[in-house]
């Protein structure tokens, strides 16, 4: 009986090993790519939908891979955020950001930065220190940043994401939700969450989408709540002058520039002045 065990185990396993291994192989390569600083952070610029100012940027990480080239987080994130290591990732994005947004602004460009937390790191009961000790160590002013969350981290209604979130706020940060309209929302939870910016998503945007005619309650909604409107994923024209008509404030999108490294968003910022 021992014997033929084994012979199952060694007819199943193959089949098992390869997912297994390669999400395995790829969890203890993305710690040693935390180890070794192979992560890079770009950034998108955000405009003023009616005077086409650069307001800000969105920071979105990459991953610079020794043999695969740049990796986009699509790939990784989620691995990240299975293995555990989504908190040590983000808040080596954070504070990047944070940097990054201060030396901009020593340079005379005010922008404001925003970064994305995953639902997972408010899981992590750590949160709140780890980003009150990148505060305290870069010198930043949270309020030239912004938090990016997604409706799921809202949907539990717990009382934890909420004195969270409200911390956040407190210390300075602005709260936007992320690609707003996707998930389940119920639009009557906003007011109880300290939330300062909607990100709609892009789906919104697009003109042979049915979502589109929801826009302009979304910006309505806003107004009421008294929160900005942020446009994601603009890549045309017709779509910008139509964000225009909704009463949109910010957008960001291909349209004027993919997210960009620093180098390139510098140059964009030289180019600005
Ligand atoms: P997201 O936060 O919704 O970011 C917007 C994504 O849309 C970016 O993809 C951006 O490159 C892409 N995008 C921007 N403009 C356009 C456009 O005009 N058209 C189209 N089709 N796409 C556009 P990216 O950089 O590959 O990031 C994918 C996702 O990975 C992000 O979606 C975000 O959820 C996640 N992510 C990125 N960086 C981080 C991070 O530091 N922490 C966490 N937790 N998640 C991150
Ligand atoms: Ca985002
Ligand atoms: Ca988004
Ligand atoms: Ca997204």
């Amino acid at each position: 009986a021992k014997d033929e065990g084994r012979h199952r185990v060694a007819f199943f396993m193959p089949a098992l090993n390869t997912a297994v291994q390669t999400r395995l192989a790829l969890e203890n390569e993305l710690r040693q790519a935390l180890q070794q600083q192979e992560f890079e952070v770009f950034y998108q610029p955000r405009l003023d939908v009616a005077t086409g100012r650069l307001m800000g940027a969105e920071a979105l990480v990459r991953w610079r891979h020794p043999e695969r080239g740049l990796v986009d987080p699509g790939t990784f994130i989620p691995a990240c955020e299975d293995s555990g290591q989504i908190s040590k990732l983000g808040a080596w994005v954070l504070e990047q950001a944070a940097r990054q947004q201060l030396h901009w602004r020593q340079r005379g460009w005010a922008l404001t930065v925003s970064v994305n937390l995953s639902p997972c790191q408010f899981a992590d009961p750590a949160l709140l220190q780890t980003v009150q000790a990148i505060v305290l160590e870069t010198g930043c002013d949270p309020q030239d940043l912004e938090l990016e969350i997604t409706e799921s981290v809202l949907l539990g209604h717990d009382e934890h994401t909420v004195q969270v979130l409200n911390a956040l706020r407190d210390m300075g940060f602005g709260i936007s939700i992320d690609d707003f309209g996707t998930g389940y929302s119920n639009l009557a939870y906003l007011r109880h969450y300290p939330i300062t910016v909607l990100k709609i998503d892009r789906s919104f945007v697009d003109e042979h989408s049915q979502a589109r005619p929801i826009t302009g309650l979304i910006v309505t909604l806003s107004r009421a709540l008294g929160l900005r409107v942020v446009a994601e994923g603009v890549e045309t024209v017709e779509q910008l002058d139509w964000l225009r008509t909704q009463g949109c404030d910010e957008f960001q999108g291909f349209l004027v520039s993919p997210p960009l490294s620093v180098t390139a968003f510098e140059g964009l910022l030289k180019a600005c002045d």
